[in-house]
């Protein structure tokens, strides 16, 4: 099958193998609704069953290889992601509507990136080793099994590859299920990965809705790992399942970030930085929705802010002039309407946009809603579209009780000039990851996850292997001869 003159398949990969399914389902690009790009394999529980098998099948010989002969794969399918960044960024564009050259520039490249840190790290692996009680304690990583890894439509590549790429390092065979409404770039990956020549088995993906063969996989005793992305109601589900087989699983679920601005700040680069979370439709789940500002330069700082939002361009993702994107399907762009309808019918006051862009399109434009108390559903739940609100603050204590308000805590934003109060705040601010006068900047060893409904668990760097790994403490008593 062709999308815009680049091959991709529709299918499953399982055991090495293509794998259709009797039944489809279709698949089109929010940049024009009656475009269809794609009728894509609808995965069921026999499907799930298959891929559970081979991953089972293969994961004794994967686990036995070494990690500098495991990384020889990851590296070489790194290569092959480099080399095909430009095909896959024009698919994502087209299958879920993110701005091309952001992803040619930046997010599909650190796919590559993802498995290329992860061979290195795991190669690098250094026992912690300590004596105690007379023995000497070593700790040991086992690969864990068959990890099924379930991912959301919003970056479906970088997302998935986050994941995929330390349970493959740790000597798991996994199983990735992609989002029913972004399914196309996770199947270029499998292309990439029968080019690299891993084992059959040893990578397998399955389409699909979640709640056929997502819950299939999920519910599968012989699973031994779960690494979930998306909302936290389905989050909940999954939890669910892996509790009844006693699962290990992380959950990296929604965000309400806060984006607080301190008067001592720069405001112009605090403004331009707060106009970018409309990028992409405000679908970033790490986005700071909820400003908050010090009350003395409120009026300052939306002025500056108001200048910032009206340079956005809506339009079409793949020209490089466009910086605000189109929501992902219709019955998103209706979820985001229907927020902002009920923040007018509760009384918040809409500063600007609260609306369609054009008729013919899932343009939304960017809305500033001033909610009226910090209860407004607005204030506390995720839109995952280009909606903010902005509240103010009197001093530092209101700004950390008003940032930690909401049930979320996947990240925070902070705009000061004083390293002291930053440090300060990110004692106080409950948040996974808290960036100070920058957004989205990732250091991939650094642990990644979110607090209360935003996930459980932490992956990145070594905490991620851990995750992937079962932990063994090994006692040698003192003195046991040598050879
Ligand atoms: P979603 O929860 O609807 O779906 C995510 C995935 O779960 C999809 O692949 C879906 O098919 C699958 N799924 C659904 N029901 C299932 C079930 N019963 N069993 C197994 N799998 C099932 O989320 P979404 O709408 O695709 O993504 C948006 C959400 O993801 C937002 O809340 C966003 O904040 C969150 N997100 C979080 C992060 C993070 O790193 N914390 C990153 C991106 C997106």
């Amino acid at each position: 099958m062709e999308v815009d003159g680049v091959s991709v398949s529709p299918d499953h990969y399982i055991n090495g193998q293509r794998v259709s399914s009797s039944r489809t389902f279709e698949d089109r690009t929010p940049l024009d609704w009656t475009w269809k790009l794609a009728d894509v394999a609808r995965g069921t529980a026999v499907d799930a069953d298959l891929a559970v098998a081979a991953a089972r099948d293969a994961f004794p010989a994967w686990a036995a290889l070494s990690t500098m002969e495991r990384g020889v794969y990851l590296d070489r399918l790194a290569d092959l992601i480099d080399r095909d960044v430009e095909k896959i960024a024009h698919v994502e564009c087209l299958d879920m509507a993110m701005l091309e050259e952001s992803l040619k520039l930046r997010v599909i490249g650190r796919g590559a990136r993802n498995f290329r840190a992860y061979a290195e790290l795991a190669r690098n692996y250094a026992p912690r080793r300590w004596s105690s009680n007379g023995t000497e304690n070593t700790v040991l990583r086992m690969p864990a099994g068959v990890t099924v890894v379930i991912t959301p439509w919003n970056a479906p590549f970088m997302l998935s590859t986050w994941k995929c790429a330390p349970a493959l390092a740790a000597g798991n065979t996994v199983i990735l299920k992609p989002a029913e409404w972004s399914p196309l770039t996770c199947s270029m990956l499998m292309d990439l990965v029968d080019e690299a020549e891993f084992p059959p088995g040893v990578f397998n993906m399955v389409q699909g809705m979640g709640d056929e063969v997502g819950a299939a996989l999920v519910r599968d005793p012989r699973v031994r790992r779960i690494s979930f992305t998306g909302s936290p109601e389905t989050g909940r589900l999954i939890g669910g399942a892996a509790a009844q087989n006693l699962v290990p699983f992380t959950a990296e679920l929604g965000g309400k970030g806060p984006f607080i601005v301190f008067a001592d700040a720069d405001l112009e680069a605090a403004a331009e930085k707060a106009a970018v979370m409309y990028d992409d439709g405000g679908q970033v789940c790490l986005a700071g929705t909820r400003l908050l500002i010090e009350s003395s330069i409120r009026e300052e700082f939306v002025n500056l802010f108001e200048v910032a939002t009206k340079r956005h361009v809506l339009g079409d993702s793949r020209d490089p002039a466009t910086t605000v994107s189109p929501l992902i399907h219709p019955e998103h762009l209706l979820r985001v309407g229907a927020f902002v309808e009920r923040a007018r019918n509760n009384g918040d006051t809409i500063v600007f946009g609260g609306g369609l862009d054009r008729d013919d399109g899932l343009w939304y434009q960017p809305t500033l809603v001033e909610p009226k108390s910090n209860d407004s559903e607005i204030v506390q739940r995720e839109v995952f579209g280009p909606v903010l609100t902005i509240q103010t603050f009197a001093d530092e204590h209101e700004a950390v009780e008003l940032a930690n308000s909401t049930q979320y805590g996947l990240s925070a934003i902070i705009y000061t000039n004083s390293d002291e109060r930053a440090e300060r705040l990110g004692t106080q601010l409950r948040a996974g990851t808290i960036w100070v006068n920058c957004f989205l900047v990732r250091d991939l060893s650094a642990p990644f996850g979110g607090t209360g409904i935003s996930g459980i668990g932490r992956e990145g760097g070594d905490y991620a292997l851990d995750f992937y790994s079962d932990l063994k403490t090994l006692q040698i008593k003192e003195g046991t001869t040598h050879g």
